[in-house]
């Protein structure tokens, strides 16, 4: 089957085609076919194509919405030029697989798309108010530009935290809260941390259940999980994205206090708070430069500069006292995996991360450390290190693909 695998932004429509089925899954023979970005949705878009083996595509071009840019994606998908094996027509593309942010306590596992679901993620606007309405119009034009007859399905970015127990996802508010609004912690990432420890499993050869990691996903966007027993056992973010570690332009963990103080001392509205805490902190409100940490770490580099040595240090060091939180309360763990942008590329913040954790048993291996970057994956921690590291680049799109498949074939799945 070709699934096309889509992740709608705000502003971006991220998309992949693959070539999988139930047989490919299970021999790991399934293929990306293409992939691509359009950028800037709503203005002069970016838009940047490729074909597996084939030449960048590369234009700019007016794309007024997620339907003209999801059109502009499958009219390059279909063009003969494209020369995509298999793909010739809208026909080609068998399925549809949507990356969707909140699935709320609802959705544990990925489902086939129909009105109900809809529904379902129209209700969890309110827990992901810039996420979800995007993935609405993806879901929308997909529809639309394919037709009613090409099944989607989505896959929840909150469904590998379905198995955190309650002393991980229950805030310490008053209980009735949560009864009536599902206040809770729910947790991001999951297909990035569902991909990881599957592939772990099978580059240590371990069960499921043996699987015990702790998984740094530091991009943009950044969390950690306790994986436990091969399940989300607890994570980072919360009830939305802003919880937890330091991130590009979110403050992660702070005293809730500081909204009523900033409210007081500088007339912030709750809006103006919001914008505060997700768009003008982290990396860049801690540096007054970039939110991008090869930007930062190129920074301090050359120019020494301080603040940017101050928001990579701030950034490290908050994530390090996660994999110290996390190894208590999951009585140990086998291993640090990192992914995500910065944890697949940055080998400087993989060692500044993991420095002066030697008395708990990790060591990294210099060399096996900076040779792990460009999407290699690998052991990074030292011979006979107590608490190995690893890098695996994650692979969502993989695992969206082989849901959908799953789902439309009717085939026995956890997720
Ligand atoms: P998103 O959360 O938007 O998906 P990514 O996972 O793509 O983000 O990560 C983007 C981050 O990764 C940026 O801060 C970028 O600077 C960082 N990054 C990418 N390559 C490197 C590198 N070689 N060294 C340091 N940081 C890097």
């Amino acid at each position: 089957m070709n699934v096309l695998v889509l992740n709608c932004g705000s502003s971006s429509v991220k998309f992949q085609l693959l070539s999988t089925d139930l047989d490919l899954i299970s021999k790991n023979a399934d293929r990306r076919l293409a992939s691509g970005v359009v950028e800037r949705v709503g203005s002069e878009s970016l838009v940047s194509f490729q074909a597996e083996g084939g030449p960048k595509f590369r234009t700019a071009e007016p794309l007024r919405d997620h339907r003209a840019a999801l059109d502009r994606i499958l009219r390059w998908v279909v063009a003969p030029e494209t020369a995509i094996s298999g793909v010739r027509s809208l026909a080609d593309i068998h399925a549809v697989g949507h990356r969707v942010v909140h699935g709320g306590e609802r959705f544990k596992q990925c489902v086939l798309l129909d009105d109900s679901v809809i529904d379902g993620i129209e209700d969890n606007i309110e827990l992901a108010p810039l996420h979800n309405p995007a993935n609405l119009k993806g879901i929308a034009a997909a529809r639309e530009l394919l037709g009613p007859g090409v099944p989607q399905c989505a896959v929840f970015d909150t469904a590998f935290h379905s198995t955190m127990p309650d002393t991980s996802y229950l805030y310490a508010l008053p209980y009735q809260l949560y009864r009536r609004y599902k206040l809770r912690r729910y947790g991001f990432h999951g297909t990035s941390y569902r991909y990881v420890a599957y592939r772990y499993r099978q580059l240590t050869e371990k069960k499921q259940k043996d699987v015990n990691i702790i998984a740094l996903h530091l991009g943009n966007g950044a969390s950690a999980c306790a994986i436990k027993a091969g399940d989300s056992f607890d994570t980072s973010m919360g009830l939305t994205p802003t919880e937890g570690l330091v991130m590009g332009t979110r403050g992660g963990d702070m005293d809730p206090a500081i909204l009523e103080f900033l409210h007081h001392r500088e007339g912030l509205s709750f809006e103006q708070l919001d914008t505060l805490l997700n768009k003008s902190s982290g990396l860049l409100g801690l540096s007054g430069l970039t939110n991008d940490m090869r930007e930062l770490l190129e920074e301090e580099k050359e120019n020494g500069d301080r603040r940017a040595r101050l928001a990579v240090d701030i950034f490290c060091a908050r994530a390090r006292k996660y994999v110290g939180a996390y190894l208590a309360a999951m009585g140990g763990a086998d291993a640090v995996v990192f992914t995500g942008g910065i944890g697949e590329n940055s080998a400087e913040v993989r060692a500044r991360l993991c420095k002066g954790l030697d008395w708990l048993g990790l060591s990294l291996d210099a060399a096996r450390n900076k040779a792990a970057t460009g999407g290699k994956e690998g052991r990074v921690s030292a011979e006979g290190s107590r608490l190995a590291a690893w890098v695996i680049p994650t692979n969502e799109e993989l695992l969206i693909a082989r849901d959908t498949v799953r789902v439309v074939k009717g085939a026995p799945r956890r997720w």
